[in-house]
């Protein structure tokens, strides 16, 4: 049972709606339940229920989480008449692929899934030497409406289920591991990090992403680290002290872009709702729950928000913190007249932070020509269908 406070916190984020999706979903017959819905001990109670010993869902969880099998016929040493019922009551498909693309340097992929309700969700995977990371969607579309967001263009479709969320990398892991030439897979056969930083505020499908994240870091399963994840938010305070209290450690990012009220209010409607005071007294919180450093975002838009005097703003703003900023020059959103900064502007920026004693970094752009940025693919793609105009 979740606490009483926490439950009127989940149902005030639930009702936040600043962007409503306006291009309604197909709507199909509801599919049979996801067989990745069921945890553990459930999956275990269905085999019992079908007569069959518990000792089956271990071998299922093993296909499913460690074998990465995507659907019925590629589950093994299984008898026939538990294969069968688990067939008739549950469903287990791969995502649908609509578009996929590859960046020229072949170190970005990403793809463009349907869902069974016809919501679409962008996943990114990013290759480096030393890791191979996949960027995470955990909604349809985005209630917040960031200006210089694609998501946040389209509103929002609705919350993903655990089971979604995981699918998106147990794409990428059947991917990795099915793919023999070495160009295309820089030698990883596993994803080894993962950043919700796809389409979606995660900490408004609170619950569905910590059910995913506690399948994903199942050392029966999927087994990544907590420390190998990052979660970034918007900034909902409520939902960062609670982040604070999970037990796994999985890092925080928050997407600050401005150094005070008027400016974010402007890049983020959100900020209108919970000012940044409320919002660094969250990220506090949460750093003395946890002693972890927290992660800011800021996303650079030349002239808007890269100037020496919001640099010096934000060095007063954060000054002390347990943190590290990563700056990232906005990457163009497709009829937006908002540009990112140049690099001149961004070390200016950079190293009047490194003045106040801040950590931070550049982050290296990948997937510019796939239009790797939250959302950005999906925009492209209905464009071509002309469908956000219709
Ligand atoms: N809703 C969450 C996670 C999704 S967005 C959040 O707001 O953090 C992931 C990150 O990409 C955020 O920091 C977001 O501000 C940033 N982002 C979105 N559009 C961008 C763009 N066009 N250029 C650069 N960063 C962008």
């Amino acid at each position: 049972m979740l606490p009483q406070d926490f439950q009127a916190d989940l149902a005030e984020i639930e009702n936040i709606n600043i962007a409503t999706a306006s291009i309604p979903l197909t709507q199909t017959s509801k599919p049979l339940p996801d067989l990745l819905a069921l945890e553990r001990d459930e999956l275990k109670n269905v085999v019992l229920s079908f007569g069959q010993p518990a000792f089956r869902a271990n071998q299922i969880w093993d296909w499913l989480y460690r074998k990465f099998a995507a659907e019925y016929s590629e589950l093994g040493n299984l008898p026939r008449p538990l294969l069968e019922k688990l067939q008739g009551n549950y469903r287990l498909a791969p995502l649908e692929v609509i578009a996929e693309k590859v960046a020229h340097d072949g170190q970005t992929r990403k793809a463009l899934f349907r869902l069974w309700d016809g919501a679409e969700i962008e996943t990114v995977l990013m290759l480096y030497s030393d890791r191979a990371t996949v960027c995470v969607s955990t909604q349809a579309g985005c209630a917040m409406a960031c200006s210089f967001c694609a998501t946040g263009l389209m509103g929002l479709n609705r919350n993903l289920t655990a089971g979604e969320i995981l699918q998106q990398i147990l794409h990428y892991e059947r991917f990795l591991i099915n793919t023999e030439d070495q160009k295309l897979t820089l030698g990883h056969k596993r994803v080894s990090n993962l950043v919700f930083m796809g389409m979606g505020e995660p900490l408004a499908n609170y619950l569905n992403l910590w059910k995913a994240i506690r399948r994903l870091h199942d050392p029966d399963g999927i087994n990544l680290s907590a420390r190998k994840m990052t979660v970034s938010t918007v900034g909902l305070p409520q939902m960062i002290k609670r982040f604070g209290q999970e037990e796994l450690p999985v890092n925080l990012a928050l997407s600050l872009h401005a150094p005070n009220d008027t400016l974010r209010s402007q890049m983020m409607p959100i900020s209108r709702r919970y000012p940044i005071a409320e919002l660094i007294e969250a990220c506090r919180d949460y750093i003395a729950n946890t002693n972890r450093r927290l992660s800011f975002e800021y996303t650079l838009v030349e002239e808007v928000n890269d100037t020496v005097a919001c640099a010096r703003e934000l060095g007063k703003l954060i000054k002390g913190m347990l943190c590290h900023v990563n700056l990232i020059p906005m990457n163009p959103v497709p009829g937006s007249s908002q540009r990112g900064s140049d690099i001149n502007r961004v070390k200016v920026f950079q190293a009047e932070l490194t003045r106040y004693g801040i950590p931070n970094s550049v982050r290296v752009e990948m997937g510019r020509d796939i239009q790797a940025a939250c959302g950005q693919l999906k925009v492209a793609q209905d464009g071509k269908h002309s469908r956000l105009s219709q």
